[in-house]
C-alpha cells in the first residue's frame, strides 16, 4: 500500500481529535501531518467564565506540540492562507505550500464582527480569548459604573447556547455584586422563542427558560434585529432602543478566510458542504468537520438562526472523517451519519445552577430528550470541564 500524507487543518475540537484519531487507525503507515495558525487548543466553554475573572489562559488551554510529537504527528505553526485542491496543497503564508493525499478541514469560524455597525468598537464578545479579555476589561469598568446591560445572539449567530450562558452568568454575577436592581438586563435575540437554539427547540427548555426569564426579571426581545450598537445601547431595527452599559453580542460566523479565499470549496457565506460522510462532493480527497462544515437549519425563522456546531458532533464529524478516509485507502465501504441525527450532549450553566441537556438526536424528530435542571448540571459542567481538559492534555503516547 502507498504511504499517503493526510493533512489536518486546525488543531481544536475538530483537528485535534482528527489527528489523534487518525494517528491511532493508521500507526506507522501513514504520515499525518496538522496545519494550524497556533499550537494552543483553546476550550472555549469555559469562556462563559473567563470574563469574571473565574478563569485564566493557562486553566483553559494547553500546547498541543509535546502531544503530537509522543504520537510521530508533524506539527507545522502558520497561517493556512488558502487551500489548492487541483493540486493538492494547503497553501501557508509562513511555510508555504504543504501537500496532501487527504485533507481534513478543520478551521472553524471567522467570527463577523462587520456587518452590523458598532457590533465591533461597542460590543463585547466571548468567541475567542482575546475578545474575552476585552469583554473582563470592559466588565470591570461595569462594575464602576454600573447600569443597565443588553447580552445577545445578533441575526444569523449560531452559538446560542454560549449568548444564554453569558447571560444567566451575567445575572449571577450582578447578584453577587448586589447590582441587580441597578442593572436591568435585556437578553435580544434572532431566535422565535426562548431555548430555540438555532435547532427549533429542545424538549421543555423553553419553559424553563421563559420561568428563569421570569424570575430573575430577564427583558426578552426575541425575532430581534439588530440595526446598530452604539457606545450608550442597542438599536434594535424595529425603531426600539435598548439603553446599555455593558453589551455582549454573539455575532454570526462565517466560513474563515482561507475556505472562502478558495475557489470550489465553500458556499459564499464559507462554510464547506460536505455529504453525511464528511467528505466534499467535488474534491473527493478533502472531508471537512466541525464550525467548518454547513449544516442546513432545521426550518425557516422570521430572523436568520445559524445551526450550532457544538463540540460533541465537531468531535463526531471528524471522527468520521478520518475513518472514512482510512476506508478509502483501504478500498471498504464509507460510514455515513447525518449531523441531525448525531446525540446531542450539552450543558448549560447559569452560574450557580444549569441544565444538562441530552437527546438521541441533534435536530428533531427526537425519541428520546431530556432537560436536566439544578445545581447538579453547573456541578456536572466543572467536572466535565476538568475531565475534558486532563484528558486532552495528557493524550500522550
Ligand atoms: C463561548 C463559547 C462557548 C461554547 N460552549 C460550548 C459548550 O458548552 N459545549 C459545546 O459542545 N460547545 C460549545 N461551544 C462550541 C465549541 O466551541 C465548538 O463546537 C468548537 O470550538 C468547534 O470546533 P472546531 O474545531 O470546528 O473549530 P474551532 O474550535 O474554532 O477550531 C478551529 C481551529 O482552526 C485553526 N484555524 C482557523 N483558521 C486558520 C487558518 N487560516 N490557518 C491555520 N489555522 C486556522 C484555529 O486556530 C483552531 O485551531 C462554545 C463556543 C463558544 C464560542
Amino acid at each position: 500500500m502507498n504511504r499517503k500524507r493526510i493533512v489536518i487543518a486546525g488543531t481544536n475540537f475538530a483537528g485535534y481529535t482528527a489527528a489523534l484519531e487518525l494517528k491511532e487507525l493508521v500507526g506507522e503507515n501513514h504520515d499525518v501531518v496538522v496545519v494550524a495558525n497556533t499550537h494552543k487548543f483553546l476550550f472555549f466553554p469555559s469562556l462563559i467564565w473567563y470574563p469574571f475573572g473565574l478563569r485564566e489562559e493557562k486553566d483553559i488551554t494547553f500546547d498541543v506540540r509535546p502531544i503530537y510529537e509522543s504520537h510521530g504527528i508533524q506539527f507545522i505553526e502558520g497561517e493556512i492562507d488558502r487551500f489548492d485542491p487541483p493540486t493538492n496543497q494547503v497553501v501557508t503564508r509562513e511555510q508555504g505550500p504543504v501537500g496532501y493525499d487527504y485533507l481534513v478541514i478543520g478551521t472553524g469560524p471567522k467570527v463577523d464582527y462587520d456587518y452590523i455597525p458598532g457590533l465591533r468598537e461597542h460590543a463585547y464578545s466571548i468567541v475567542g480569548l482575546g475578545p474575552a479579555h476585552r469583554t473582563r476589561e470592559g466588565w470591570q469598568k461595569f462594575l464602576a459604573d454600573p447600569g443597565p446591560v443588553v447580552i445577545g445572539a445578533a441575526q444569523g449567530a449560531a452559538c446560542f447556547g454560549a449568548a444564554y450562558e453569558f447571560l444567566f452568568n451575567t445575572r449571577y454575577q450582578l447578584a453577587k455584586n448586589d447590582l441587580a436592581d441597578q442593572a436591568p438586563l435585556t437578553y435580544v435575540t434572532a431566535e422565535p422563542f426562548a431555548a430555540h437554539f438555532g435547532i427549533g427547540g429542545f424538549g421543555n427548555a423553553q419553559k424553563m427558560c421563559e420561568w428563569m426569564f421570569k424570575h430573575y426579571h430577564i427583558h426578552a426581545r426575541l425575532s430581534a434585529e439588530i440595526d446598530s450598537v452604539t457606545a450608550d445601547g442597542v438599536h434594535l431595527k424595529d425603531g426600539e432602543f435598548l439603553p446599555s452599559k455593558f453589551t455582549m453580542i454573539v455575532p454570526r460566523f462565517l466560513g474563515v478566510d482561507a475556505v472562502r479565499n478558495t475557489p470550489g470549496l465553500a458556499n459564499p457565506a464559507g462554510f464547506i458542504e460536505v455529504d453525511d460522510t464528511y467528505q466534499h462532493p467535488v474534491f473527493r480527497n478533502v472531508f471537512a468537520a466541525g464550525v467548518a462544515v454547513h449544516v442546513r437549519p432545521p426550518g425557516p425563522t422570521a430572523v436568520p438562526c445559524g445551526v450550532p456546531k457544538t463540540g460533541w458532533p465537531t468531535e463526531q464529524m471528524a471522527k468520521l472523517a478520518v475513518k472514512n478516509i482510512v476506508a478509502d485507502i483501504k478500498g471498504l465501504p464509507f460510514k455515513a451519519e447525518k449531523f441531525g441525527e448525531m446525540a446531542s450532549y450539552c450543558i448549560m450553566d447559569t452560574g450557580n445552577m444549569g441544565m444538562m441537556i441530552v437527546g438521541d438526536h441533534m435536530l428533531s424528530p427526537r425519541e428520546h430528550e431530556f432537560i436536566i435542571p439544578g445545581p447538579e448540571a453547573h456541578w456536572a459542567k466543572l467536572a466535565f470541564e476538568k475531565y475534558f481538559l486532563w484528558t486532552r492534555r495528557h493524550a500522550h503516547v
